[in-house]
């Protein structure tokens, strides 16, 4: 199967009333653990690269590796998608590769860390609509501001200074046409999201239900998703790891999210944190090896389990034979259709 639109598949998850899991990743290994949950748990998936990830991959080894984990799984709908774009030319750049989607991060200046005004962020924003949507591509946006840094990219802090307002999330849409839309509602990037367990004082579970009222039929986005079990912060600290304690999205918050409009569901930190684990396990125990397989297998096990956990979590697991892939082309005139319709 080509590498389908993001649209198609999240608006397929609002029919089927389930979310997808958006997993980062940056070689080989990761999109081999993702397609292999994918294909064992036969759910539709989306495969997100950052900036960084798109750096550190020279760009065209990760659109190649895309594009054989499309031909060597063609019963699973796949969407290609670049994470927190920063400026109309990364998303330009990233369109021209061959991604199938982008987000267009405007609530922050180009630099990646300083927010930036609600014109500003509708503007940059609704100018990768333009360009994406004559292309067939997807966008995501980005209304309130997420706590915390991942890969270079973010404001900081707790993700509370910046809750999303939801009179101008429908603002937000109405302006730009965005086919996704990702919220700000307490939730951070990286591992260290919350000093305890969260509660409804720092996660704004009520803002979102609130957004999804006003907007029943914008798919929502949910980023810094991680759940950051104790098990596999256990395992990296056991084996010489020196995390701090740390709590991340519980899965039934997430769950409720999915009940109340979200259909992405960001998760980078997890994975991360299994292939760090299994890693550190083989080194610990089997001191005597040096062969990169002995423990990058270990590592891509360890990843593949939380990825199908979390698919059958987000109800995403058993989705993947339900519709025929639309060609980007036939995208294309979709999105043309919507554009005269509106005239
Ligand atoms: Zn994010």
């Amino acid at each position: 199967m080509p590498l389908v639109s993001m649209r198609q598949l999240l608006d397929e998850a609002a029919k089927g009333g389930y979310g997808v899991g958006a997993f980062n990743v940056n070689n080989m290994e990761q999109i081999q653990a993702i397609m292999e949950a994918a294909r064992e748990t036969k759910s539709p998936v989306i495969i997100q690269a950052s900036r960084g990830a798109r750096a550190y991959s020279q760009d065209k080894f990760l659109y190649h590796l895309m594009l054989a984990a499309a031909e060597l799984y063609p019963e699973i709908p796949l969407v290609m998608h670049l994470d927190h774009g920063n400026s109309f030319e990364t998303c330009k750049s990233a369109i021209e590769l061959g991604f199938t989607s982008v987000m267009m991060d405007g609530s922050l200046k180009e630099d990646g860390k300083t927010p930036a005004t609600f014109e500003e962020n509708v503007a940059v924003t609704k100018a990768v609509v333009d360009l994406a949507h004559k292309h067939g591509v997807t966008v995501e946006g980005e209304i309130g501001v997420l706590g915390g840094i991942e890969d270079g990219h973010g404001a900081g802090g707790t993700g509370l200074e910046h809750v999303t307002d939801p009179q101008q999330a429908v603002d937000f849409v109405a302006k730009t046409g965005v086919d996704a839309l990702a919220i700000a509602i307490g939730t951070s990037h990286g591992a260290y999201k919350f000093s305890k367990k969260p509660d409804g004082s720092v996660l704004k579970m009520d803002v979102l239900i609130e957004i999804h009222k006003r907007l029943p039929n914008v798919h929502l986005v949910m980023h810094g998703s991680s759940s950051v079990p104790q098990d596999l912060q256990d395992i990296i600290n056991q084996y010489g790891g020196k995390l701090k304690p740390t709590w991340g999205v519980p899965v039934e918050e997430i769950q409720l999210g999915i009940r109340n409009g979200v259909r992405k569901i960001n998760v980078d930190t997890d994975n991360r944190l299994a292939i760090t684990g299994a890693i550190r396990k083989v080194f610990v125990e089997q001191p005597e090896k040096f062969d990169p397989r002995d423990y990058m297998k270990p590592a891509r096990e360890a990843m593949k389990k939380v990825v199908a956990l979390r698919m059958a979590q987000f109800g995403q697991a058993g989705h993947a034979g339900d519709y025929k892939p639309i060609s980007i082309e036939e995208m294309k005139k979709f999105y043309a259709g919507q554009a005269a319709a509106a005239k």
